[in-house]
């Protein structure tokens, strides 16, 4: 898969990155997130206890939602 992000569809800026929050319950809440204007997609967490064992980004099926959410441009409040 493709993590490239495509250009934000409010403001058209390319500085959009994946953001994280730790929250209750030990999980992880991933989002991708405009710089600028500050869009972000609704994303989705995962169990902290669950990262130890991906090897990168790409194996984060939370990270791989809220990339996929963003570039099909369901963005959100
Ligand atoms: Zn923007």
């Amino acid at each position: 898969m493709d993590i490239s992000l495509k250009s934000c569809p409010f403001c058209g800026s390319t500085h959009v990155t994946i953001g994280h929050n730790d929250s209750r319950f030990q999980r992880r809440y991933y989002f991708v997130e405009c710089n600028v204007c500050r869009a972000r997609t609704r994303g989705d967490a995962i169990n902290l206890d669950d990262l130890g064992g991906l090897r990168n980004e790409l194996d984060n099926p939370a990270v791989r939602k809220a990339v996929t959410c963003w570039n099909q441009r369901a963005v959100r409040d």
